[in-house]
C-alpha cells in the first residue's frame, strides 16, 4: 500500500526495503515487530495507523551507523554540543531522527519525534510518542523480567505503561552504575515521580 504521500512519498514495502539496507536482518525483524505492535496500540488508542507503521518502522534505522555519522550529523545540524558526550544508545533516536529526514524524506514532526524520543522518553510525548517508546519495549521477541506485565498494563493504559517503563529503565540503569542521560531524568520526574 501506498503511504499518504506527505507522510512518506512511496508504499510500505518500499520503505521496508529502505529500512532492511540499514540494518543487519536480526535488528531489521525487531523493526518489523515494532511496527505490528506500534499499529495494534494506535488501533487500540485511536492513533493514525499508518504514522504507527512508519514510526515503528524507522525507529532504529540509524543504530548501524559510525560513531563518526553521528558526530558528522551532530555538527552539521549544529545540535547541542553535550550529545558529544554519549554514544550510539543516545543517538541512534535524538540524532537519527536526522538521517531519517534528510535520507528518507520525512517530514512529519510527530514521526520524527517518536524516533527521537523512542530510548528516552520526554516530559512532552503525543500519543504516537507513547506508543513507539512502548511498542519498542514489549513488542513479541521482548524478553525480560516484568515484560508481561509491562504489556497487560500497556494495553490497558498507555500512559502507565510509559511510567511503568521509565521506571524500571532508571532502576536497570542504576543498578549497572550506567550514565543517566538528563532527558531519561526529565522523563521519569514528568512520568513517574509524584509531587511530595
Ligand atoms: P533498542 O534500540 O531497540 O535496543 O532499544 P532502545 O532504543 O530503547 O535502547 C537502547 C539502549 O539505550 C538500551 O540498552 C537502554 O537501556 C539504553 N538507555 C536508555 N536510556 C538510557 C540512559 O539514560 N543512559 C544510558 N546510558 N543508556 C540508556
Ligand atoms: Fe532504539
Ligand atoms: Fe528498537
Amino acid at each position: 500500500m501506498r503511504y499518504q504521500q506527505h507522510l512518506y512519498n512511496g508504499t510500505r514495502d518500499e520503505l521496508v526495503e529502505a529500512v532492511h539496507q540499514q540494518l543487519r536482518d536480526k535488528r531489521f525483524n525487531h523493526c518489523l515487530r515494532v511496527e505490528q505492535t506500534a499499529i495494534q496500540l494506535a488501533e487500540e488508542n485511536g492513533v493514525d495507523l499508518e504514522k504507527a507503521s512508519i514510526a515503528g518502522l524507522v525507529h532504529d534505522y540509524a543504530k548501524e551507523r559510525s560513531d563518526e555519522a553521528f558526530i558528522g550529523m551532530i555538527k552539521k545540524h549544529q545540535m547541542d554540543p553535550d550529545l558529544l558526550n554519549w554514544g550510539n544508545a543516545i543517538w541512534h533516536g535524538i540524532v537519527g531522527a536526522e538521517f531519517i529526514h534528510d535520507e528518507l524524506g520525512i517530514e512529519d514532526e510527530d514521526i520524527l519525534n517518536a524516533v527521537r524520543f523512542h530510548t528516552t522518553g520526554a516530559v512532552e510525548m503525543s500519543p504516537l510518542a507513547q506508543i513507539v517508546y512502548m511498542a519498542d519495549y514489549i513488542e513479541p521477541e521482548r524478553d525480560f523480567d516484568g515484560v508481561d506485565e509491562a504489556r497487560r498494563i500497556t494495553h490497558k493504559d498507555l500512559r502507565a505503561g510509559v511510567a511503568f517503563q521509565t521506571k524500571h529503565t532508571m532502576l536497570y540503569l542504576a543498578e549497572k552504575n550506567a550514565p543517566i542521560y538528563p532527558a531519561t531524568l526529565l522523563t521519569f520526574n514528568r512520568w513517574v515521580a509524584q509531587k511530595q
